[in-house]
């Protein structure tokens, strides 16, 4: 796992995102959902997997609705410490834009597994392209599926959820504050004036 493409593409001194550095939870692994306010808006959702978090852009966002398959893009291992963050990306970064941690949670495959097996397991399955994961976030929950596409770009998959006791038709993506601050990012646009 590899976090210099990360540290490649941005100036510490100049944005307030942590550095890459390799660290782990000890218990259960988390995952992260934060709304990015860039060029284009889009949900980055993020796996930890090996100290670092496996990232995926969602332009259109995760849906509880098993109906719905969502474009997820691949993009750069995130440091772990990146679970926090939430502000304001500067103009001339990379990302330009406001952060909001929309969910998180811990994440496993089955309730028994202990955390080493579970991270060869996903080691596997993220070779493979099929990676299946139990959700205990704040507003996600229960069983998702992300798939990679067979097309030219390496990088494209979708994020599925899968039918079970958590499945619903409503629009998850209308809680739209902060887990964190309770701001949305149309708030913190405000107080930045
Ligand atoms: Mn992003």
């Amino acid at each position: 796992m590899s976090l210099s493409e990360y540290n490649q593409k941005r100036n510490f001194n100049s944005t307030a995102e942590p550095e890459g550095k390799i660290k782990q939870s000890t218990t259960k692994l988390i995952f992260v959902v934060q709304k990015h306010a860039a060029s284009h808006l889009h949900y980055d959702f993020r796996l930890e997997m090996d100290g670092a978090l496996k990232s995926w852009a969602i332009p259109k966002g995760p849906s509880m609705n098993p109906a719905d398959k969502r474009l997820a893009i691949m993009v750069e291992d995130h440091p772990y410490s990146y679970k926090d963050f939430e502000g304001t990306i500067p103009e001339g970064n990379y990302g330009a834009g406001n952060v909001i941690v929309w969910d998180n949670g811990t994440y496993t495959l089955t309730d028994e597994d202990k955390l080493d097996k579970v991270e060869n397991k996903l080691q596997s399955d993220l070779q493979k392209g099929h990676l299946s994961f139990i959700l205990n976030g704040k507003k996600l929950k229960g069983e998702f599926a992300l798939v990679k596409l067979k097309t030219k770009q390496e990088n494209t998959w979708l994020l599925i959820k899968s039918k079970d006791q958590y499945a619903n038709d409503e629009d998850v993506l209308q809680q739209d504050k902060s887990i964190l601050s309770n701001m949305t990012l149309e708030s913190m646009e405000k107080k930045d004036g």
